[in-house]
């Protein structure tokens, strides 16, 4: 096999393949093993969803498969890429999503219809199984199996100044220790004095 120059490795059109699955395996482990990553590798994949969702706005982070935390405005919100918006990124998003739980053994049992009879199942009252969808498009966002009455999981609440700033050599325009506060609290409060 000829020698592959970094820079071919990491080119625009193999970082798309890589993100749809499609890229060789052979050059995913080439790029995962590289000693020294380009720095524009990043930016070249936010490019790419860029172009992949349509958004207008910016794209700051992906959170997850459709989830994204962009610049609206003033604002940094969470939005999924069938456009629906869950508002301030510091207030976990789930606490806007449409919430499934499943409390039962029976209701449990129905979402693990891949373990065989004789495995145990989680147990009702010990856990339940919190499912998390859009309410624009119903994606399932996410699931969370947790003890009854445990808050909700704040599963990833990134530091984006610092990692723009340090990490990527290139700060936000809108740079503020405000960002990096959890509201989740905050917004729980005023759902009590309703
Ligand atoms: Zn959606």
């Amino acid at each position: 096999m000829a020698e592959i120059r970094s820079g071919e490795l990491t080119s625009r059109e193999n970082i798309k393949l890589m993100m749809e699955g499609k890229l060789n395996p052979d050059i995913v482990n080439s790029l995962r093993r590289m000693a020294i990553k380009e720095e524009d590798r990043f930016w070249k994949y936010v490019d790419i969803l860029q172009e992949k969702t349509g958004f207008k706005e910016r794209i700051l982070l992906r959170l997850s498969d459709h989830l994204y935390i962009v610049a609206k405005g003033d604002e940094r919100i969470v939005k999924c890429d069938c456009g629906y918006e869950f508002g301030d990124y510091r207030i976990n998003w789930k606490l806007g999503s449409l919430v499934r739980a499943r409390k039962t053994t029976e209701e449990m049992k129905e979402a693990y219809t891949f373990l065989p009879k004789e495995m145990p199942h989680p147990e009702e009252g010990l856990v339940e199984i919190r499912e998390f969808y859009c309410p624009g498009c119903l994606a399932q966002l996410a699931v969370e199996l947790v003890p009854p009455g445990y808050p909700v999981v704040f599963e990833m609440f990134p530091d984006l100044d610092t990692f723009y700033r340090d990490w990527m050599g290139q700060p936000l325009p809108d740079e503020n220790p405000e960002w990096f506060q959890d509201k989740t609290l905050e917004e729980i409060s005023h759902w009590d004095i309703e």
